[in-house]
């Protein structure tokens, strides 16, 4: 069977969003409040979306535990960031947080109280009051389950603003104008395998992140970058796509993650000797350090022979001294993963743990509007017609860092700013040019050359190949001989992606065609991180490149981050295969600019 022109369908929408997460579900209920004609396509439905997965919970400087406020938190961000994160979004996004996270708690989200009424606040990693002088108490939370709270909560809210909603809908491949505007996306209805044209004023992405190119991940499956490979391949540059996080707790062997709130009640992390070795790390911080640096403690614990178990390959994270009552109050889904995933009481025992991949610092380029912009003459220049918000996205405010709790914070701000921003810019209804005759070509193309490779190899035996690949290449410790031994590989894998087949080409709920598409975009994702990486020749936050250590008194790149030459943005280009930088934005709003300083805790 092959894919035909004249199959296809077209419908018309003021809005298109792709992904029904926390940001894309911000986005449309502002502009379905506002009266638009808004669709928003899920892979899944709405609350399966991987925000609901969320667990420790939002920043916001309510100030309802200690004394708080924005400019603490803008001043932990741009530290957190190692200096990579722009000021003026950091600023924007920390001053919006109380305000979005009370719209919120006025829709009915289900926070944790305290006993005067006011939203619980847990402490959280790199969280600290008077600009890192002790840890402060930022994190609102709903118990361990904040992103499922919150998820549901946008969705009745959508239901009730009468948001379209697509669900089980993929899209596949953006549409631009001859002026290389954005006029919708070609999508694949997956229960019956249609494929559609949903045109549109405004296309807005909020399709996640691209966790899954890693082996040991806490992304859910469908995680697949899927608005990466679509902006990559409509030539669209990929930002800073080499900083990604490894979560210092994900469950040893399981990769499903221990949530940071776990720490931000008073769990402990040990090594085989009983040490609390986060004391000798980070001497103020201590366990509640960033998480960069906690991952690379623990694997530096690991390597030196004091990790725990028989082959000394994790480490322990102890909860039993917070109390049965205490666990069972605020961290109820963490008993629960540690029982299945685990086999282990943690009101009892200390459960292992290891640094898992968990969030993609970089993405899809966005000014704070949300509109994605491409660098024409050194100056960003948005492009007309597409905007990106939440994990897809790099605005950026987590720079080669991200602190937790900042990315579901991120998602109701910029999911906010962004349904603002096309509101002023849309009339609903308005007339659409026709789309261009050549709007399906590329995506007919890709779907057929699928269809007619039966015997071609099998999707997910690519990536797995990709996995092990980045697990290798990319990890918490990079060396620059195992960087570019991984571009070198990922090049070669690309090659194979060209031959992957489809032996079942039956159209209703074929999964394996969605797999086989969700690994081109996996792919573009891989191969940004790669070469990105590989590129940089220092350490900042997430990217630790042993080749480049330096300790803290090097007179020019303290703990081996080197500001004269590598304080820039990566863009990567697909077509090419290619890099180019452009400057971090270090002017704030209205604050003074935080000048970089080491980064010790
Ligand atoms: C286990 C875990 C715990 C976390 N805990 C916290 C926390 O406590 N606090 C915090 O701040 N952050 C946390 N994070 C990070 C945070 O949850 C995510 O960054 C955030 O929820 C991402 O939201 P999103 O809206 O960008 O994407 P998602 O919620 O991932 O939604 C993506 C949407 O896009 C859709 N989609 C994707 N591709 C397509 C396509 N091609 N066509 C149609 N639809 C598509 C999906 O179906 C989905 O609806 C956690 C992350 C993990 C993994």
């Amino acid at each position: 069977m092959s894919y035909t022109k004249d199959q296809i369908t077209n419908r018309k929408f003021d809005v298109v969003i792709v992904g029904a997460g926390g940001s894309g579900m911000r986005a449309s209920l502002q502009l379905a409040r506002a009266g638009l004609n808004v669709a928003v396509l899920s892979k899944v439905f709405p609350t399966r979306s991987h925000t609901v997965a969320a667990q420790g919970g939002v920043s916001a400087s309510l100030g309802n535990m200690s004394d708080d406020n924005w400019e603490y938190h803008f001043y932990d961000t741009v530290k957190g960031s190692d200096w990579l994160g722009d000021q003026d979004a950091i600023e924007f996004m920390c001053r919006e947080a109380p305000k979005v996270v009370y719209e919120l708690e006025h829709m009915g989200m289900p926070f944790d109280r305290n006993p005067d009424g006011t939203i619980y606040q847990r402490p959280f990693g790199g969280h600290t009051a008077n600009f890192g002088e002790k840890p402060v108490q930022r994190a609102c939370a709903a118990a361990d389950r904040t992103g499922h709270a919150m998820l549901h909560t946008l969705y009745q809210a959508n239901v009730a603003a009468r948001t379209t909603f697509f669900v089980e809908w993929m899209a596949l491949d953006l549409i631009r104008n001859d002026a290389g505007d954005v006029v919708g996306v070609t999508a694949l209805e997956m229960e019956t395998g249609e494929l559609y044209t949903l045109q549109a004023q405004t296309v807005l992405f909020a399709t996640g992140g691209a966790g899954r190119i890693f082996q040991s991940s806490t992304n859910a499956f469908i995680n697949t970058g899927d608005g990466l490979g679509m902006a990559a391949r409509a030539g669209i540059a990929l930002q800073d796509m080499e900083f990604w996080q490894f979560h210092p707790t994900g469950v040893a062997g399981a990769g499903v993650l221990l949530t940071e709130g776990c720490r931000g009640e008073g769990a402990i992390l040990l090594n085989s000797n009983g040490e609390r070795f986060m004391e000798r790390y980070a001497p103020t911080l201590k366990d509640l350090a960033p998480r960069d640096f906690v991952s690379r403690c623990m694997g530096q614990e690991i390597l030196e022979g004091r990790g725990c178990g028989p082959n000394k390959d994790y480490i322990h994270m102890k909860l039993d001294h917070l109390g049965a009552d205490t666990i069972r109050k605020r961290l109820p889904s963490v008993e629960e993963i540690g029982h299945n995933f685990a086999n282990v009481d943690i009101t009892k025992e200390p459960i292992p743990v290891v640094p898992t991949i968990h969030y993609q610092m970089g993405g899809i380029p966005t000014n704070i509007n949300g509109q994605v912009v491409e660098t024409v003459d050194g100056q960003d220049r948005p492009i007309k017609g597409l905007y990106a918000v939440g994990e897809c996205s790099c605005v950026s405010v987590h720079g080669a860092n991200r602190l937790g709790t900042n990315s579901l914070l991120d998602l109701l701000v910029f999911g906010k700013a962004a349904g603002d921003h096309i509101i002023a810019h849309t009339q609903a209804g308005a007339a659409q040019a026709n789309l261009p005759a050549n709007a399906t070509d590329a995506t007919l193309a890709r779907l057929n050359r699928l269809e007619a490779a039966s015997s071609g190899e099998y999707a997910q035996d690519i990536a797995n190949d990709m996995r092990a690949i980045m697990q290798a290449h990319a990890g918490v410790f990079r060396s620059q001989e195992t960087m570019d031994e991984g571009v070198r590989k990922i090049a070669a894998l690309r090659a194979r992606v060209a031959n992957i087949g489809l032996q079942d080409t039956s159209k209703v709920f074929n999964t394996a065609r969605i797999e086989a598409l969700e690994v081109e975009n996996l792919m573009e994702a891989a191969q940004a991180t790669m070469e990105s990486a590989a590129a940089r020749k220092e350490c900042r936050g997430a990217h630790l490149v042993r080749d480049y250590e330096h300790d803290v008194t090097h007179p020019t790149c303290p703990l081996g981050r080197n500001d004269a030459e590598w304080m820039k943005h990566t863009l990567w280009h697909s077509e090419g295969n290619s890099l180019s930088y452009k400057p971090v934005r270090t002017q704030p709003l209205t604050a003074e600019t935080v000048p970089p300083k080491p980064r010790t805790f």
